[in-house]
């Protein structure tokens, strides 16, 4: 008989991308992104995970996450995931830290669903059901004629969602943000809800006001209209619109996410940030979060087998920056189908890594 497989090793590294032109939200510009994949090995088997950071966010899976998990028993991930948990006491959880932790993770049960040879959701013993996805990108970079034909690429795909970003400059151009939603409400009009994205930009007075012009446009989803670490003004704003008030993609860990969610229509869980499958799927699970509706942030195709596999889902952010990189960088992503992801036939999530496309960008 042959023993129980154990974690053997893990690898980290890094990749800059270009964005195809220049991006901003309301409160942060920037030209590139950066992915830190993980892979994780038991045997001849390897499991891959990603979250978008730093490339220093390598060093911390291989400096402190890898002794934390090399040797644990393959099959178990969760066992993985506490300890890894254990071992980042003194770093600190939020951020950098939990954005390897999720990475690292998502490798780990990938891995483990890989040496016994069955998808994902096969292994967590959940039926499947096809993700609906959003567009969502439109940044307040783009002249009106790429947002235009930004839109109208997610519609070809059946998308019934998209989003854009408002909030220019810290809330200072408030006039061209509504401009924007006007232009992308007539491109979108019967086809499409639209959903904007203010990344905190706004005080509650500026949100309540944009907000209701918002309303007036139909916009049917807010995106942390001030700072989500504002939960009174998110209510706030939340009490004064029609449109949902939504949140959560700085939610750590599942403490974060529940003190969060009163305080939101609908609570958004980035698989790369708040510790990976594990930790989503104990927010799934959480009696204290019943009844809370649930979108996927960011990184769609790491986020769909748990996202299928989740009752209480809106949908999942197919987000511009995020489905460049996956879409090159691992082959098998499927493609929408009427706006839909249906999660892949092979083993673990299905995807694998495409390490020659990638060298290029390769930075740790
Ligand atoms: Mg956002």
């Amino acid at each position: 008989m042959t023993s129980a497989p154990a974690v053997a090793s893990l690898r980290a590294s890094a990749y800059t991308v270009p964005t195809d032109r220049p991006e901003a939200d309301g409160t942060l510009a920037w030209d590139s992104t950066t992915i830190v994949v993980v892979e994780a090995e038991a045997g001849s088997v390897t499991g891959l995970g990603w979250t978008y950071a730093p490339a220093v966010g390598a060093q911390v899976v291989t400096d402190l996450l890898a002794p934390a998990v090399t040797g644990r028993p393959a099959l178990d991930p969760e066992d993985s995931w506490s300890a890894m948990v254990r071992a980042v006491r003194n770093a600190g959880r939020p951020g950098l830290v939990g954005c390897a932790i999720s990475a690292t993770d998502i490798a780990l049960w990938d891995l483990a669903a890989r040496l016994r040879g069955v998808p994902l959701v096969e292994l967590w013993d959940q039926p499947a059901r096809p993700v609906e996805v959003y567009g969502s990108g439109g940044f307040t970079t783009y002249d009106d004629a790429t947002l235009e034909a930004q839109l109208r690429g997610w519609l070809d795909l059946g998308c019934r969602r998209v989003k854009i970003k408002i909030g220019e400059s810290w809330g200072t151009c408030t006039e061209r943000d509504l401009e924007r939603a006007a232009r992308a409400a007539v491109v979108t009009a019967g086809e499409a809800e639209l959903m904007v994205d203010a990344n905190g930009a706004y005080d509650v007075e500026q949100a309540c006001t944009v907000g209701r012009r918002l309303d007036a446009l139909g916009v049917t989803w807010l995106e942390e209209p001030v700072s989500s670490d504002d939960h009174e003004g998110l209510t706030a704003v939340r009490e004064h619109l029609r449109a949902d008030v939504a949140a959560g993609e700085y939610g750590w860990d599942l403490a974060g996410l529940v003190h969060l969610a009163p305080h939101v229509d609908c609570l958004q869980v980035d698989v790369t940030r708040c510790g990976g499958y594990t930790e989503w799927r104990r927010v799934a699970a959480d009696p204290r979060l019943a009844g809370v509706d649930l979108s996927g942030h960011c990184a769609p195709y790491a986020s769909l087998p748990v996202a299928a596999t989740t009752p209480q889902l809106r949908h999942v952010e197919y987000f511009h920056d995020h489905v460049r990189i996956e879409r090159r960088f691992f082959d098998g992503c499927v493609g929408i189908r009427d706006g839909r992801l249906v999660v892949p036939d092979g083993p673990g999530h299905g995807l694998s890594f495409r390490r020659g496309e990638a060298e290029q960008h390769r930075v740790a």
